[in-house]
């Protein structure tokens, strides 16, 4: 058969999965009896091909997966400021094109041998972190910190497609009841709750989160409905910050204004989450806090200079937080016992098609809503 005569067939077949996709259930897609062999030959994903160039794309359909591989229908997955990051520096490119996206929920379609910890039809979140489980810090427990880390959507393909392939060391699974654009906050919500462990903060102490992005604005209302902690919160952009000061009844102060000791929570504030990772934002904390402690969790730009007699003199403690460390269970909980509250966060919902688009918006700055919340299996919301 002569190559021409091909193309008409290959365009009618993807046309036949992308309506089957559209009209019919996914046990449709996925028949379970044997004389019935249809699957997908393709999918639709959105690739990070290199810096500044992501794209929509028809791709070929993930194959079987392997020992000890889950392959999972992915549901919604959220967009992460560090994805725009990659997209706009190319830092963390390491193969090419890869399918992007972190945050993600879905239902285990299928599983490879030797798969025990879950099985078909589970309602799962990824852990986004790719660790090697064999180096000195994954030993001892640290996986965040493995000396051979990559992430999901990086290292591997990841959650911005129909389909995606993972370890099951890496799958982890919230209740068939929890709702599924909820449960894809549940990494950053980890990223979150992992930067409140570090802070240590002893119970009714007040915090001052700086950044309203996802990552603040999840932290704030993970501190608001599991404490009583006087919150402060401060953003650049007025409408964010002002919708999670409601969100997690807050205060919203703005930097320049904000005095450790007097400011609207009666108390003298020693304790900070910066999520801006902006190095001016940091350096005007510094100069005007004391015997108190800042947790970096913000991928900024720039570099900071630092006089370290001024930590020594007035005891700061700067304090780094790199994803997360055993908290993603502890995250599937709380969206699950506090949907109403995390899901305020969500906005816009949009598609794969769109999810170029909203990338160069988002890298342009132009933000409205806090966490954009692709949607990619409706039927399995
Ligand atoms: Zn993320
Ligand atoms: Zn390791």
């Amino acid at each position: 058969m002569s190559p021409n005569l091909l193309i008409p067939k290959w365009h009618a077949t993807r046309r036949f999965w992308r309506s089957m996709r559209a009209l019919t259930p996914m046990q449709t897609r996925f028949p379970t009896s044997a004389t019935n062999t249809f699957e997908p030959i393709e999918m639709r994903a959105v690739r990070l091909h290199k810096t500044g160039d992501i794209r929509f794309e028809h791709i070929d359909m993930v194959g079987e997966p392997g020992p000890n591989e889950v392959r999972v229908s992915v549901s919604f997955a959220g967009i992460c400021g560090s994805d725009i990051h990659n997209y706009k520096t190319g830092q963390w490119i390491s193969r090419a094109p890869s399918i992007a996206g972190h945050e993600f929920s879905g239902v285990v379609e299928k599983t490879g041998p030797g798969v025990e910890s879950c099985q078909v039809g589970d309602h799962i979140v990824a852990d986004s972190r790719c660790y090697c489980s064999s180096c000195p810090n994954c030993l001892a427990g640290e996986h965040h910190l493995c000396r051979n880390l990559g992430f999901v959507g990086e290292a591997i393909d990841g959650g911005f497609a129909e389909y995606v392939i993972l370890p099951q060391t890496l799958i982890q699974k919230c209740g068939q009841d929890t709702r599924l654009d909820i449960a894809a906050l549940a990494e950053p919500l980890a990223v979150g709750l992992h930067a409140l462990s570090r802070l240590q903060l002893d119970a009714g102490q007040p915090l001052l989160i700086l950044g309203c992005g996802p990552i603040g604005a999840l932290a704030a209302i993970a501190c608001a409905v599991t404490s009583d902690r006087p919150l402060l919160v401060s953003d650049m952009n007025a409408e964010r910050q002002t919708r999670v000061a409601r969100c997690a009844k807050a205060r919203p102060v703005t930097l320049n204004e904000f005095d450790q000791v007097d400011n609207p929570t009666g108390q003298v504030v020693r304790h900070v989450l910066d999520t801006t990772g902006n190095p001016g934002v940091i350096a005007g904390l510094i100069s005007k806090l004391t015997g108190s402690q800042i947790c970096l969790v913000g991928i900024g730009a720039g570099t900071i200079e630092l006089d370290p007699v001024e930590l020594v003199e007035k005891e700061i403690a700067l304090l780094g937080v790199h994803a997360f460390k055993d908290e993603l269970p502890k995250a599937v909980d709380l969206l699950a016992a506090h949907p109403d509250q995390f899901g305020a966060l969500i906005a816009p919902f949009i598609s794969l098609e769109a999810t170029p688009e909203r990338y160069a918006e988002l890298a342009n700055g132009k933000v409205s809503g806090i966490k954009t919340m692709i949607e990619i299996a409706r039927e399995a919301r």
